[in-house]
Formats: C-alpha cells, structure tokens, sequence
C-alpha cells in the first residue's frame, strides 16, 4: 500500500499478517501452548528502545490500535488482539547491575533467572518471580508477587524509576517524583497498562546468606486441618519465610514425592545464616499434624536458581494451561477446603491449586504509591494444565466452575497478574479496590485520549 511505514524505519523487524515469519512471530509472542485465535494486523519486534517511538507513530499513521509484549506469559495471551499492532519487546532484555548503589537496569524481558544469574556475582538479590522464565516487564506492572515478597513487598515496590513511551510517541520518566501519577499506575495496572515501559531502574536487597527449605505432605482429604495449620503458622512466622499450600490431583512428581491425591505445605526461608534461617523454620518442624503426613522433606539448603528450577518443572513451557485467582476474606481452610474436591476430580493430572499463605507484605510502607493492593485476607491460584487441544473445553470448564465453587457469591477479588480475563467482564474492575479502578480510569484517560493502547481483554 502506498505511503505505509516500511521495515526499513526500524532498527528491528515489521511483519503484516501473511509475511512469512508472521505465524512463528505470533505464536512465539503467547508462552502458553494454547494459542488464542487472535490476530494482530502487524507486528513490530523492537531491536532497541527507539524502535517503540517508531512502532506507535507506524500504529497513528494506520489507524492501528496498540498492544505491547515483553516476555509473553500473560496466561489469557492478551498481548494478542485482533487488528492492533503488536509491539513486542522479547529483544529488550539487558539486566546491567550498578553494585556501588544497588541498583539495576533492567530491559522489559529480562527474566526472573537473567535478573537472579546477573545479581549472583554481587551478593544482591531482587524478589523475582517463582518460575524462572517470568519476564520482569508484565510481572513488574501487574504488583509482582515474587520470591520473599512477605518480607520485601510487591516486587513492584522496589521498582525506582521507569522510561516509557507515551501514547503521543513521548518518551518520559515517571517515578515518585516525575510523572508521579503515570509511576502508581504502572505499579499494578499490569495488562491494562497505557503505555509501553522500555527499561525499569530497580533498587535491590542485600542477599541473603542462608535460603533454606523443608515441606511436608499430606492426603488430599487433610486439606482442612492442613491449611488451618498452614495459615495460623504464616501468622507466627516471620516475615522473611514464604508459606505455599499446594494441592494436587496425581501428585505430580515435579510436586511431591508421595504420588496420589495431595496437599503440600512448603516454608522457605530467606535469612541471614543458616542458625537463623533454621530456627525461623522451627514452628513448622513442629507440626502437631506431622504424624499423619505421607512425606517430609527436612529443612534444606537452596537458592534461587534452584526454587527456579524446581517451579519451572511444575509449570513447564509447551502444555497449554488456563489460570485464574482469589483474593478472599475467607479462610484458607474454607477456600482450600471448597476447591479441593474439584482438584480431586480434574480432568487433567498436572491441574493444581496454589495457595500462597499471605503472599505480600501488610506493611503500608512497602504499598504505598502503587495501584496494586492484596485484596483479601486469603488467597490462591488455580491451574488447568493439559496438553491435548480436544481437552481444551473440558478443562476451561473445570477451571471456571471450580472458581465458582471458591467463591459463590462472586465478590471475591483477583490478581491482574494471572486472572482469568476472559471468565466475565469484571475480572479486571476486581482486581483493584473500588478507588485504585477509578483512579485508572481516569489515568488512562489523561494519558490515553486516544486510546491507542488496548485496555484489559474481556469476554
Ligand atoms: C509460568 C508462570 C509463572 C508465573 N509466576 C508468577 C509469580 O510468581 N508471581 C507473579 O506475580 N506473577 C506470576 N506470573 C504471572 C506473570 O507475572 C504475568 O503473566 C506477567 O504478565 C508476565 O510478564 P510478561 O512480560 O511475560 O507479560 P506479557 O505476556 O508479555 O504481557 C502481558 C501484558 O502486560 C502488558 N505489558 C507487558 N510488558 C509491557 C511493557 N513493557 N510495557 C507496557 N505494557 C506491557 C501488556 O498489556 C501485555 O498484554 C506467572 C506466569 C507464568 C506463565
């Protein structure tokens, strides 16, 4: 067509719809083997910041409307829409580590592992994602619930600074101090976001000296008391030790151990040394339910790399996975108690409910100025994890009505992150507090006039 913005003003690629490498380049964009039937009309891989300027007056001069991708893990793809010009940022990856102020500078698809490998050398550490593969981009403006994030926050809480290109083309810093309204949306909005982030400017936290693990397995059917435990010693933990209950169907070996129907408590702490990482584990060696566990893995040191490793063999690349949340005021003996029966009953083995206890810190200090917030006093995940497309109705069934059996009344809140945006129009409103979506709202409008961007995908 005559007129239109060609390659060549790109340092990266630009490929429409038909050119040959456009298929690989939009599956490549979703992580999740189930591919959405969404189409974008082209799609710019940004080899460079610059590029992302170009890409949005490309998408002004076409009419296009606009939607960004840095690492692709968005389980409902909604970086994928019919007709928009698709930005995608997997080349923008640089993890640059400043050791004198602890700080890093971080490109959009630096993963958790990149982030973790560049800080080893240092004795620095970040609250990266669980799974290794978890780009920081989306992870980042979605709140971030990462490793120790009970002690150190939402990750997005030690996010300092970062450059974005602006609907009108404008690059701009937004922090605390500049553009301070921009900088507490893009602490939370995750995929609603109006803007496209192209580097974050991180503060980071000493390492810690001793990371150390230890779990134990039970029955499915203990699910009750395993939980009501579980969530009473969260309470008297300290902060610096992660609580996870994981319940599972097969008890897939990346899970437990002990095959079978399964519910697993694991407690990790991040701590000083090892005396001290022992003994703030020493409650949960004191389970009084220990006697009718069917595994128990002593206290044990790890790190990181390692809790990357052993998420990513939970949730590997290539099956095709649905994924929904709850944050609740119910208990997690209520909820974990509701949904176990429907884990017992899913249609695929590898389906599991995750239900970190008390995921991020209360504190107000390590909240503030951001437009994600906890939203319950329990909280968890489900996934449907499967691999053959003719399951694919039967497990977004399962996944829907094990939600609805979770949360009856249907006021419960989610996380942006890994919410089920498809399941009903108001999976995104509820995953902010009723002010937090207002003031959205009205950013995205300030910023946004034109809505070039795509806001959150819906039904
Ligand atoms: C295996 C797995 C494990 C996970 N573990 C965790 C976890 O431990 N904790 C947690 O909090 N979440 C977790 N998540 C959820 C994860 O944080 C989100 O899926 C997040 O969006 C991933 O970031 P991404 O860059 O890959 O997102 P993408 O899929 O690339 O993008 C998702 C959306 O975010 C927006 N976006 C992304 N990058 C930019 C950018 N640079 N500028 C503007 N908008 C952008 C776009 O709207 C895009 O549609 C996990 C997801 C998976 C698949």
């Amino acid at each position: 067509m005559p007129g239109r913005p060609t390659a060549a003003r790109f340092e990266g690629t630009l490929l429409r719809r038909g050119d040959r490498a456009y298929d690989s380049a939009r599956a490549a964009a979703v992580w999740n083997g189930l591919k959405p039937e969404r189409f974008p009309a082209a799609i710019v891989r940004a080899a460079s910041e610059r590029d992302v300027p170009q890409a949005l007056s490309c998408a002004r001069s076409e009419g296009l409307r606009v939607s960004t991708r840095s690492g692709g893990h968005n389980w409902s793809g909604s970086q994928l829409r019919d007709g928009s010009l698709l930005i995608d940022l997997s080349g923008l990856g640089q993890c640059d580590i400043d050791p004198a102020s602890a700080t890093a500078t971080v490109g959009p698809a630096a993963t958790g592992q990149d982030l973790v490998k560049a800080l080893a050398p240092y004795g620095l550490a970040f609250p990266v994602g669980h799974c290794s593969s978890v780009a920081l981009g989306g992870f980042l403006l979605s709140g971030g619930l990462g490793w120790n994030s009970r002690a150190w926050g939402p990750s997005c809480a030690d996010v300092l600074e970062m450059r974005v290109v602006t609907a009108d083309g404008a690059t701009v810093t937004c922090s605390e101090t500049e553009n301070a309204d921009l900088f507490w949306a893009a602490r939370g909005a995750g995929p609603g976001f109006f803007a496209v982030v192209t580097r974050f400017r991180l503060g980071l936290h000493p390492h810690p000296g001793s990371v150390m693990t230890t779990g134990l397995t039970f029955p499915l059917a203990a699910t009750g008391p395993v939980a009501a435990w579980a969530e009473g010693l969260a309470r008297d933990l300290p902060a610096n030790v992660e609580t996870a209950l994981v319940l599972t169907a097969s008890g897939d070996p990346a899970v437990t151990v002990a095959p079978g129907p399964r519910i697993l408590a694991g407690m990790t702490a991040f701590a000083r040394t090892r005396e001290e990482a022992l003994a703030a584990l020493a409650p949960a060696e004191a389970c009084p339910l220990a006697g009718s566990a069917v595994s128990r893995q002593p206290p044990e040191p790890t790190s990181f790399a390692r809790l990357h490793e052993r998420a990513a063999a939970v949730w590997p690349p290539a099956h095709r996975y649905a994924a929904d949340t709850l944050w609740s005021e119910e208990t997690y003996e209520t909820q974990l108690g509701r949904i176990a029966d429907a884990v017992a009953h899913a249609p695929a083995g590898k389906s599991l409910v995750l239900a970190p206890v008390r995921p991020v810190s209360e504190d107000p200090a390590l909240l503030r100025n951001m437009a994600f917030s906890p939203l319950g006093a329990s909280y968890l995940v489900c996934y449907a994890v499967w691999d053959d497309p003719a399951d694919d109705g039967a497990n977004a069934r399962w996944l829907r009505d094990a939600m609805a059996s979770v949360d009856p009344s249907g006021r419960g809140g989610h996380y942006i992150a890994e919410t089920d945006l498809e399941a009903d129009a108001s999976r995104a409103r509820r995953s902010y507090a009723p002010a937090d979506w207002d003031r959205l709202q009205e950013l995205k409008a300030a910023w946004d006039p034109g809505n070039v961007f795509h806001s959150y995908l819906a039904p």
